[in-house]
């Protein structure tokens, strides 16, 4: 019998009753991290990670029925034994396992394998079928160290400083914004973040997550020098609004895993790409799904059907599974 199947409203554990992140409200939702595609308003009870209640809460409201679990803590509901295990996507970002008559499956909502000190490490979990997304799962997607990406932002930073101009930086407001926040060198200059930005700096910051000072780039005038030595950051909605006058001479950038595809800067028409995933890329996620140790994957979005066929060359049983999760790498969903 499967664990986990696919349903209308989402993917839905038949033996316990419940739906992980569904797409339509149900009663008891697991969710596995608070990007809006996976964490949806409307159903009457949330079962998620620990870590991630803040941003839970300040996303789907202050009042939505939410119990947690500390990362590895068991429950037991309808004789299925759940746990929430990191996966090192986001903050409070968990893999879900379940197991029930000795079967074991885990779902891994989205994850990253390379840590980046703002949220609890990518951990393999074994199991005999595991869910896995596939973002990038095309061999053509390598992520380098991401050391080496901080060092070229950094770098592009203080050229425009010599410049004169101010550096704007767009990618996704929660996660990535604060990845690279606590990956900057901060001491560079000061740091401006939009309004969609900010109440997570907050988040992190209150989860203990160093998170540099920033300043909210509304309080700031065209003609305020500090601009001119600024980083701001914002989310890719703000590229060509009129919040952005107030930066004058300005060089811009985005930050993504899309950004390994020729094209995507020019299609953006910003003057820098920064290649910078909260996702796993072609190795990672082959090497995750070998530490499983699974026989079975189940593939769910992103380029499953290259991902699938490849896994069954190796001989293990995969198949994909259609869901309706989105991008959050592109642009905000919530
Ligand atoms: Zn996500
Ligand atoms: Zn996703």
């Amino acid at each position: 019998m499967d664990l986990v199947i696919a349903r209308p409203e989402g993917l839905y554990c038949p033996a316990g009753d419940f739906y992980i992140d569904p797409w339509r409200p149900v009663e008891r939702a697991v969710i596995t991290h608070a990007h809006g595609d996976h964490a949806r308003t409307g159903n009457q009870h949330y079962l998620a990670a620990a870590p991630g209640e803040g941003i839970l809460r300040w996303r789907l409201g202050q009042d939505i029925n939410l119990q947690t679990l500390a990362y590895g803590e068991r429950l037991v509901h309808h004789g299925v034994t759940l746990s929430f295990h990191p996966a090192g996507h986001v903050l409070g970002s968990a893999q879900v396992r379940l197991e029930y008559q000795g079967e074991v499956w885990v779902a891994s909502g989205d994850y990253k394998v390379e840590p980046d000190g703002t949220c609890a490490p990518f951990e393999p979990v074994r199991c005999h079928t595991f869910i896995t997304e596939s973002t990038f799962g095309l061999p053509i997607y390598r992520w380098q160290p991401q050391a080496q990406i901080f060092a070229g932002i950094n770098d592009w930073w203080q050229a425009n400083i010599a410049n004169g101009k101010a550096s704007v930086l767009f990618c996704y407001s929660f996660g990535k914004a604060q990845r690279i926040l606590h990956g900057l060198d901060a001491s560079i200059g000061p740091i401006l973040s939009h309004g969609a930005v900010e109440p997570l700096n907050r988040v992190y910051r209150e989860a203990g997550i160093y998170i540099p000072e920033t300043l909210y780039a509304g309080d700031f005038k065209k003609t305020d020098p500090l601009l001119r030595q600024a980083l701001i950051i914002a989310p890719p909605s703000a590229g060509g609004s009129t919040w952005m006058r107030r930066f004058g001479d300005y060089s811009d950038a985005f930050a993504s895993g899309w950004m390994r595809l020729r094209g995507t800067r020019r299609r953006r028409g910003v003057d820098r790409g920064f290649v910078l995933s909260d996702h796993a890329d072609w190795p990672g996620l082959l090497w995750a799904i070998e530490q499983t140790g699974a026989e079975r994957v189940m593939v769910t979005h992103g380029s499953v059907g290259v991902l699938v066929r490849h896994l069954r060359e190796k001989g293990l049983d995969a198949q994909g599974f259609s869901t309706e999760y989105g991008d959050d790498e592109e642009e905000a969903t919530a």
